[in-house]
């Protein structure tokens, strides 16, 4: 490989680097999500504004789902490839609730692998609002206070 060789490679990754950290490399990314326009928006929003290595870790153990209920649940489903199982709601949805949820995934919290539910504690509610404000959300998501899950 000569130099000019070398250099193109170096530009072709930066660029591929700066795709992937984009709106439209993080909707890549997450591929078909099963909800309308306006949650997909918030969802990808939320991805792309996750450190890198979460977002990594959503694309390969999450996947995501809508339901009639207000708000953004988790639930586990270790039989499937992508355990962890992201419910978001008809209205209420904000970013750091999405947040959220994924910061319990990604500090594996216990999950009840016969009912799929989470054993959250207090603390593991706490940690998961922490978490979430560390990672740069504000609002419902990161109050440990209003946080029922
Ligand atoms: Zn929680």
């Amino acid at each position: 490989m000569n130099n000019d060789d070398r250099e193109s490679l170096q530009e072709a990754k930066a660029a591929y680097r700066e795709w992937e950290n984009s709106l439209e490399g993080v909707a890549y990314w997450l591929g078909d999500l099963p909800f309308p326009e306006s949650l997909e928006t918030v969802t990808i929003q939320a991805v792309h504004r996750l450190p890198d290595a979460v977002r990594e870790f959503v694309y390969y153990h999450c996947r995501f789902a809508s339901e009639d209920d207000a708000g953004v649940t988790i639930r586990c489903v270790p039989q499937a490839g992508r355990p962890w199982l992201v419910t978001l709601g008809q209205g209420g949805v904000e970013e750091s609730l999405i947040a959220h949820e994924i910061a319990h995934a990604w500090l594996g919290h216990e999950c009840d692998p016969q009912a799929g539910e989470l054993r959250l504690t207090q603390r593991d509610e706490e940690a998961a609002c922490d978490l979430t404000r560390q990672w740069g959300f504000a609002g419902t998501g990161t109050e440990t206070i209003q946080r029922p899950h």
